[in-house]
């Protein structure tokens, strides 16, 4: 469905569809550019059918991605602040630069609005309601695309994999909830880093002083997320018995 007036050809970034009276409706996408395209629907019940899959589709990553987001940027800035203030020594913990105070309020930022712990259990609940199959079949797509480019298609293939180990690792996740909870943060953030990672991967598709940069990211937290996915396969029997004995202990 090629709208007449559609803006160029601009990355599609959302939908909103909005049904009239006369069981016409109107859909309107969002772009990174922050302009839309419109389609005007013909209201046949195969079009209906693909918007409304395309809307169940858009809604699932909304309600995955909103908590990781919350729990991603405050996470990062707290890691971010503090390490500027090691820079720094001595003058960064004194009030007399702002650096000490940026780090003094960005503890709260992974508390208030929901903590992290929270955000975390909130994005676990999605992933098991089908939302990490639909992220994670959307993270492929980029990387298929990625890798057309022969320079990224080695680090498409490692970000694959890893799609992979933290498919295997959400199964035992979803076996045993009380252990999945205690897992949330090390699984959002190995989501995290999958998303993070296509994405860096296809601004190096379109910019190659980006390459560097993505070769980084995948290399580090692509091993990362082995041995996260390595942790909750090893640990998983047996762990909440050991946690429970060892506080009985001390
Ligand atoms: C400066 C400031 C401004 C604030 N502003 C507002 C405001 O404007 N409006 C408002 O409504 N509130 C506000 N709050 C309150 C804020 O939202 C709460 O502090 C926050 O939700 C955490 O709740 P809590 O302090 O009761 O901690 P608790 O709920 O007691 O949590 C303590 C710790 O346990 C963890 N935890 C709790 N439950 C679970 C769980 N089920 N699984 C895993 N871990 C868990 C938490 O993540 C946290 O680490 C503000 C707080 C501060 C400090």
């Amino acid at each position: 469905m090629a709208p007449p007036w559609a803006v160029g050809d601009q990355k599609f970034v959302g939908i909103v569809a909005v049904w009239d009276t006369d069981s016409n409706f109107l859909a309107m996408n969002f772009t990174v550019t922050g302009g839309y395209t419109v389609d005007w629907g013909d209201g046949s019940a195969a079009e209906r059918d693909a918007w409304s899959k395309a809307l169940e589709r858009d809604t699932q990553l909304v309600r995955l991605l909103t908590p990781l987001t919350k729990y991603f940027a405050t996470e990062i800035c707290d890691d971010l602040t503090r390490d500027a203030m090691q820079v720094l020594g001595g003058i960064g913990f004194t009030m007399e630069v702002d650096v000490a105070k940026l780090h003094a309020d960005s503890l709260i930022l992974t508390i208030y609005e929901g903590t992290s712990e929270i955000q975390a259990s909130f994005a676990l609940r999605e992933m098991g309601k089908g939302a990490l199959a639909t992220l994670l079949a959307q993270v492929r797509g980029e990387l298929e695309r990625a890798g057309a480019d022969d320079a990224l298609a080695p680090l498409a293939e490692r970000v694959k994999q890893s799609c992979a180990a933290v498919d295997e690792a959400a199964k035992i996740l979803f076996s045993d909830l009380p252990y999945a909870l205690l897992r949330a943060k090390l699984v959002a953030e190995m989501v995290i880093n999958l998303i993070a990672a296509s994405e860096l991967l296809q601004q190096a598709q379109a910019d190659p002083s980006r390459r560097d940069l993505a070769e980084a990211f995948v290399i580090r937290r692509m091993l990362e997320n082995e041995l996260g996915a390595k942790r909750i396969a090893q640990n998983h029997a047996g762990r909440l018995e050991r946690d429970a004995r060892i506080l009985g202990r001390y």
